[in-house]
């Protein structure tokens, strides 16, 4: 016969935590509590199983459960000393929900179960209080109406306020034993009023409608929302636990009240929390009354702490911490219950905690020896580092939000509204903080995102322009803000109702993808001792090296200080947007013959070849894999008369031919279009400028700082097919070579290499590698190329496609395995079986994703190159992606909260 429960309680229990699935998070701690012998109140949980077995059979009962359900009862009854239904000495119990996932708040509660007029009144002469004997009566009544009759809280509330007020009396503490007896008697009558039944005197009766009631609220709205958010599946259903009542609400040698082992929000190690004396849980949570503090030291709100009020629950709690932390190797979230004098132990689980103190908890329990460093690396989730890293809001301020899009590069900032990049490069100039609102952002808008604190766009997704941009930088930013309507020539933005124009103050936050009205204070991020500590471990154990993607020099010193090991991708369009820059870059795209484009190029190359000269320094001997050009060209056009005049002047051509120029470059699909190695092959003149600048640039700081600045230079050719491009490409950087050769008596050791962006090169991967000294995937494109979805306007439907199940996650964030992942694999074997030892890396966005970070690990690559404010993230994922291939699956921070039911 399938058993359906397990008991606890007594110093014993039949379960334990390694029986999550089977009893839930709250289940399988209360067993363990009761194991290590701890003071857990008696009584048994209802496993997962028969929660499947009661949906699957419409929602009944099997035929086996009366009896056990009766034995567990009289488990309780043993261990408590009470009689359930038993007038003279009634026992009291709760009834709890509790899956595999914690779910706070989303599922149903029942509390004080077991009262009817009868045992209430036994329970007011066993413990000779009347007054709490009622109050319980009418909590239960209230709260087996709401949740398992389905009256209104509210209504209940509606009559024990008017009863206050007729009574003139304004705390639920200032209600006599026979108010509460009144107040009983409305509750039941209108109970009786809503539903046509009295409320159920039977206490069997009452048992079996609360357990269906928890059963039934894992259907409830909120909670199957709260599984989707989560990726919780239905599947796994909850627990039910049913226990002995204990009360902190009988008198001044009572207590209720919540511990965690260490300090949530710094880390330390001291015991933090709050109680109350004469309540029950509720009231904490209510804040009705002001908790007091745990500890006496530090906290001074006035109100005497536990460890003044109850000297001896307070050494004893401090006892029965140290001893469940011991157990579980991790900071716990304890819920406890002092009733006459004696503690009880109602809930464990591993403690949520910010950032910085998971840093502090893991790095500290290694020196305590709790934990080995491995095991301290698998406890953080590498996407909570961010928090680290950027200046977040106070999280005290009010909000008020203007319009939500998508959270794509974190952090907040605060600053005036402008519209355009040219405003928001003269206002930064004058020391002004801004925030850059464009529907969308182009490569021009480089120099505008650089001196905006912030960016928010209407349009574009993950890895629009300004998202990968605003990464690269660090700036707080938010695309994709579809209902914010930015109108950049009235200079305005409108949502909600709300309209503001150029210098009105608002905050992007960048973590939630929110635009607020006005300037919420910001706090500076700290990095702590233990941050670094933590990330030297990580570095010891991870195979994959992490580089970063950046092109200017205060890109590649962020990257240097957050652990870079070089840069996977200098993209180096970006270089050619600076505003003295633009107009030369337009002379060449508008050059009639190939002269006026080597006078221009000639101007462009000292330009150049200072930026390598500045980031070479930067990266002091550490590999830089340099991109030559990828944007279509027409990126670079003049727009609007005055540009066109501009470039007309600077060339001597008629503006008329500027315009011509300009028509004749634009393209329909200039993703697809002339981009990429394509410029190079039919402009060869600018890629040998480029390479000119990489040797000449490596070569002088190679001279000046006798440094081994060059001794790792990759030459990237971006967006190739197949062979016979790289074939021509690396001919023009060889031959670039041989005359620097000629002219400086010797050229800087050098690879070229090739981005794998389009599934065709992918597949013609083994001819490639017969040329190429390393792959470096393009990510994005070949997501973009793969799947055929535009990367800059998947935005608008990307939603529903998560929402149907057609992917997982936003595949311009996570990888998708299937397809682009199979790309990837196939490249990697046909390259390496060409050219074993190839170098393989990727600088597409995923490269900073931990779970894509996880399957490249699992495809052999080198190294991965993301955002410099995702190294971190990428070392620490490294390095419990290298964990889970030593030792097979890990339990990582998300697993571990699971396993104790957070
Ligand atoms: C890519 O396509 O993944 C890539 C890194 O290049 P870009 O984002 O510059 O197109
Ligand atoms: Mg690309």
């Amino acid at each position: 016969m399938t058993e359906w429960l397990k008991t606890f309680g007594g110093g014993t229990a039949e379960g334990s935590a390694k029986m999550l699935d089977l009893l839930g998070g709250k289940g399988a701690n209360l067993a363990e509590m009761a194991n290590l012998g701890l003071p857990v109140p008696p009584g048994f949980t209802v496993t997962t199983e028969l929660c499947a077995a009661y949906y699957d059979d419409d929602k009944r009962f099997p035929d086996s459960l009366s009896e056990q359900i009766e034995a567990g009862m009289q488990h309780i009854e043993a261990a408590a000393g009470a009689g359930f239904g038993d007038a003279a000495n009634p026992l009291l119990v709760s009834v709890r929900s509790g899956s595999r996932a914690s779910m706070p708040g989303m599922m149903d509660t029942v509390l004080n179960l077991g009262l009817n007029d009868e045992t209430a009144a036994g329970l007011a002469a066993s413990t000779g209080d009347a007054r709490f004997a009622y109050d319980s009566y009418r909590r239960f009544i209230q709260m087996y109406g709401d949740v398992v009759l389905g009256v209104g809280y509210h209504e209940f509330e509606d009559l024990l306020e008017r009863a206050k007020q007729g009574l003139g009396v304004q705390l639920d503490t200032d209600m006599s034993a026979d108010d509460w007896q009144d107040l009983i008697g409305q509750y039941k009558a209108m109970v009786v009023a809503r539903l046509d039944a009295p409320f159920p005197e039977d206490v069997g009766e009452q048992l079996w409608g609360a357990m269906r009631a928890v059963f039934d609220s894992w259907m409830n709205r909120r909670a199957v929302t709260y599984r989707r958010l989560y990726d919780i599946p239905e599947s796994w259903g909850t627990a039910v636990n049913i226990q002995a009542m204990v009360f902190g609400n009988m008198g001044e040698d009572c207590a209720t009240g919540v511990a965690f082992t260490r300090n949530p929000a710094s880390g330390d190690k001291c015991i933090y929390g709050e109680y109350l004396i004469n309540a029950q849980g509720e009231d904490v949570v209510a804040g009705i009354r002001t908790p007091q503090p745990l500890s006496a030291i530090g906290e001074g709100t006035g109100a005497p702490a536990l460890e003044q009020a109850m000297p001896e629950i307070y050494a004893e709690l401090g006892r029965v911490s140290s001893r469940l932390e011991s157990h579980y190797r991790d900071m716990q979230d304890i819920e406890f219950t002092v009733q006459k004098g004696k503690l009880w132990m109602l809930q464990t689980r591993a403690g949520k905690r910010t950032a910085a103190a998971a840093l502090k908890i893991a790095v500290d329990m290694v020196a305590e020896g709790v934990l080995d460093e491995a095991t301290a690396i698998t406890r953080i989730e590498p996407e909570t580092l961010e928090q680290l890293l950027h200046p977040r809001l106070d999280p005290e301020a009010p909000r008020n939000v203007i319009a939500r899009g998508l959270p794509a590069s974190p952090g907040a900032a605060a600053g005036q509204l402008v519209f355009s990049s040219e405003r928001a490069a003269d206002l930064a100039a004058r020391g002004e903080a801004v925030i850059l609102a464009r529907p969308e952002t182009s490569p021009e808008d480089i120099h505008g995102m650089h001196a905006a604190r912030a960016v928010v766009t209407s349009r574009g997704g993950m890895t629009s322009h300004a998202a990968v941009v605003a990464r690269g930088m660090g700036r707080p930013c938010i695309t994709g803000a579809t209902e914010l309507r930015i109108d950049t020539d009235g200079g305005t933005i409108s949502a909600a109702g709300v309209t503001l124009g150029e210098g009105e103050l608002v905050t992007v936050d960048g973590t939630r993808g929110e635009l607020l009205a006005g300037e919420i204070p910001t706090i500076e991020p700290v990095m702590s001792g233990a941050f670094a500590t933590f990330m030297g471990w990580a570095d010891g154990i991870r195979g994959l090296a992490v580089r970063a993607n950046a092109e200017t020099p205060a890109d590649a010193a962020t990257a240097r200080k957050f652990g870079a090991e070089g840069i996977g991708l200098c993209r180096t369009e970006h270089m050619f947007f600076d505003s003295t820059r633009i107009v030369t870059m337009r002379e060449m795209i508008v050059a009639k013959d190939s002269d006026g484009q080597r006078a221009a190029l000639a101007k462009l190359l000292p330009m150049q070849r200072q930026d390598f000269v500045e980031l070479f320094r930067i990266m002091a001997g550490l590999p830089v894999t340099i991109r030559l050009l990828d944007p279509p060209l027409h990126e670079f056009l003049p727009h609007g008369e005055a540009e066109m005049r501009e470039v007309a002047e600077a060339t001597g051509l008629p503006v008329e031919e500027v315009g011509a120029r300009v028509a004749q470059l634009h393209e329909n699909n200039p993703m697809l279009g002339h981009r990429g190695c394509r410029l190079g092959i039919s402009y060869p003149e600018i890629y040998e400028m480029q390479v000119r600048a990489i040797f000449e640039a490596a070569i002088d700081v190679g001279e000046s700082d006798g440094s081994a600045a060059n001794a790792a230079l990759e030459i990237m050719i971006p967006l190739v097919m197949g062979a016979p491009e790289l074939r021509i490409l690396k001919d023009l950087v060889d031959g670039v070579a041989a005359d620097i050769n000629k002219a400086r008596g010797a050229v800087p050791a050098y690879i070229v290499g090739t981005m794998i962006e389009l599934p065709c090169a992918a597949l013609r991967a083994g001819d490639i590698a017969e040329l190429a000294g390393f792959f470096s995937f393009g990510t994005n494109d070949l997501t973009q190329t793969a799947l055929g979805i535009s990367r800059d306007d998947s935005a608008s439907f990307m939603d529903s496609y998560v929402r149907h199940g057609i992917f997982a996650e936003d595949p311009f964030a996570s990888l998708d395995r299937e397809g682009v992942g199979e790309l990837i694999e196939t490249a990697c074997q046909r390259g390496r079986a060409a050219r074993p030892g190839l170098k393989l890396g990727v600088c597409g966005e995923h490269g900073g994703d931990p779970a894509s970070i996880h399957f490249f690990q699992n495809c052999g690559l080198d190294y991965v190159s993301c955002s410099p404010y995702r190294v971190p993230i990428a070392r620490l994922a490294a390095a419990q992606a290298e964990l889970k291939r030593r030792r097979g699956p890990i339990a990582g921070a998300a697993a571990e909260k699971n396993r104790q039911g957070v």
